[in-house]
């Protein structure tokens, strides 16, 4: 992830996650609302030949676009999609409907967008340069739900409750 960063972010918050994951050779593709298997799904991500595609759902908060995005992006770059199974699904709920489904690559995949959307240094750098103490304040300026926000604090020590 690290490396991912320092590749391909600008360091201009938010992190813009679609220009990165094109940049990862990654086509990044709205779903189809008219598309049956496209209904009730958050994010999706698949490997057609050698293309690799993620896509979000449009009708969301700007958010959580942003997050399955990111989340995706994970799955890829994670190698979660192998020829095999060349296809992921993230329900608006938060659950994979994939037979491939596994919680531990949903861990992986939330992790790696945490880390992509919240940068470990661009927080820290924000909390110690601009001494915020409001998650509001960061979760606007990062792109991300204050939910997100709060969990990521968390795990990253600034916060304990
Ligand atoms: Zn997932």
């Amino acid at each position: 992830m690290r490396k991912i960063l320092e590749c391909h972010w600008d360091w201009v918050l938010p992190v813009k996650v679609d220009s990165i994951g094109r940049r990862l050779s990654i086509q990044v593709r709205k779903l189809d609302p008219l598309n049956a298997e496209h209904t009730g799904l958050s994010g999706m991500v698949e490997i057609q030949d050698d293309l690799k595609l993620a896509y979000f759902n449009a009708s969301e908060s700007i958010n959580r676009q942003r997050f399955a995005l990111a989340h995706g992006i994970g799955h890829l770059v994670l190698g979660h999609v192998i020829s095999a199974a060349p296809r992921l699904v993230d329900g608006e709920d938060g659950r994979h409907y994939s037979a491939s489904n596994s919680s531990q690559m949903e861990q992986e995949a939330n992790n790696f967008a945490m880390q992509l959307l919240m940068p470990k240094d661009a927080i820290d750098y924000v909390i110690n340069q601009e001494k915020v103490n409001n998650i509001n304040y960061l979760a606007v300026k990062f792109g991300v739900s204050e939910v997100a926000m709060h969990a990521r604090l968390k795990n990253l020590g600034w916060m304990y409750y």
